[in-house]
């Protein structure tokens, strides 16, 4: 009963680890909306950097970085091309109708991923009654897809696709450290073929607060005025940035570990009758887990919450799985035996 609680619900949960809270109580700061925080520009030159890009700028959300993106790409009447689960579309509040005055028109993907002819398909054509077809966002790695990552041969394929037809792309890469990861290859690899690229530091990476947008000189300095119109522009956020030079540095290289534990935890599912998960879908540290009926996913959350696991029910039969610094080998095991024997 007194076991410690095992929580699988998000990798927004971790908490910052010591070395972060040091490096905030000692960070240097100053004023950020004045340019002057010279932690937050170190900051944003590592994630630029790391961008392959030429300019990066930090913001209190991810949400944020990818509604300031789709603002600097999009004029009002505008038609913006997303995947039909993505975060943008669905978990955003329609914020980019309600901010930039554009609609979103929607592609399944498959595992959350498009095909390059439907991304044709999906652009307008030039009539002047129709409404301009202008951006192409992507997700990188697929949250509500269960973690996938998208090879980089097809973002590439599919950004070609959209920019033969005079798109802009953007990528939605909250976890992109973890498509990195998987892949096995560099972040700016992935983020190559998009004009912009967002990143969270407070999900798996741990850190407290904060995401990047990069992208040219001339797109960051116009999401620099967008984010202080959205109410984004902080004073000594050198703070909150300190805890993300750690993240970048310390916590990106442990997100294969959550990723072989992801996929252990996918195997003990799918050894029982009443659960379906497959493991070989498992790229990166997020899956789902089909509930078979009488159980339904909703019940199964609280039975499982009763045993000392928390997940997240996403619909009547589906529960997603999310793993992170803070679950260990241990955990995984202790997991593992509920799920297999869970009835
Ligand atoms: C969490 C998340 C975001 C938004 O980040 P917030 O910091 O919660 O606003 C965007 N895209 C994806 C895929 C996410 O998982």
């Amino acid at each position: 009963m007194a076991e410690r609680i095992i929580d699988l619900r998000s990798d927004t949960v971790t908490k910052p680890t010591p070395r972060m809270r040091e490096a905030m109580a000692r960070a240097e700061v100053g004023d950020d909306v004045y340019g002057e925080d010279p932690t937050v520009n170190l900051l944003q030159e590592k994630a630029a950097k790391l961008m392959g890009k030429e300019r990066a700028i930090f913001l209190p959300s991810g949400t944020m970085g990818n509604q300031v993106a789709i603002k600097c790409h999009t004029q009002p009447g505008d038609e913006v091309i997303v995947e039909a689960s993505s975060h943008i579309f669905n978990y955003e509040l329609g914020a980019m109708s309600a901010i930039s005055g554009v609609l979103p028109r929607s592609v399944p993907g498959r595992d959350g991923m498009m095909e390059a002819s439907q991304v044709r398909e999906a652009v307008r054509p030039d009539i002047y009654y129709l409404s301009r077809t202008t951006l192409l966002c992507l997700e990188n790695t697929h949250n509500m897809a269960g973690g996938r990552c998208m090879p980089v041969g097809l973002s590439r394929e599919l950004c070609s696709a959209a920019r033969g037809l005079g798109l802009k792309c953007h990528l939605d890469g909250a976890r992109i450290f973890n498509a990195a990861a998987a892949l096995d290859v560099e972040a700016r690899e992935i983020a190559e073929p998009f004009d912009s690229v967002m990143f969270c530091l407070s999900k798996g990476l741990s850190a407290p607060v904060g995401s990047l947008l990069a992208g040219s000189e001339e797109l960051i300095v116009l999401a620099r005025r967008f984010r202080k119109m959205l109410g984004g522009g902080m004073r000594q956020a050198g703070i909150l940035a300190a805890a993300g030079l750690v993240a970048l540095e310390d916590v990106v290289p442990l997100l294969a570990d959550d990723h072989r534990r992801a996929r252990e935890l996918a195997e003990a599912a799918a050894q029982n009758d009443r659960l379906e998960a497959d493991p070989d879908k498992v790229d990166t540290n997020i899956f789902m887990v089909r509930v078979n009926p009488p159980l339904d996913a909703r019940g199964f959350a609280l039975g499982l919450r009763e045993k000392g696991v928390l997940v997240s029910p996403i619909s009547d039969s589906v529960a997603r799985f999310v793993t992170h610094r803070e679950i260990s080998d241990e955990d995984v095991g202790r997991v593992s035996s509920i799920l297999k024997s869970y009835s």
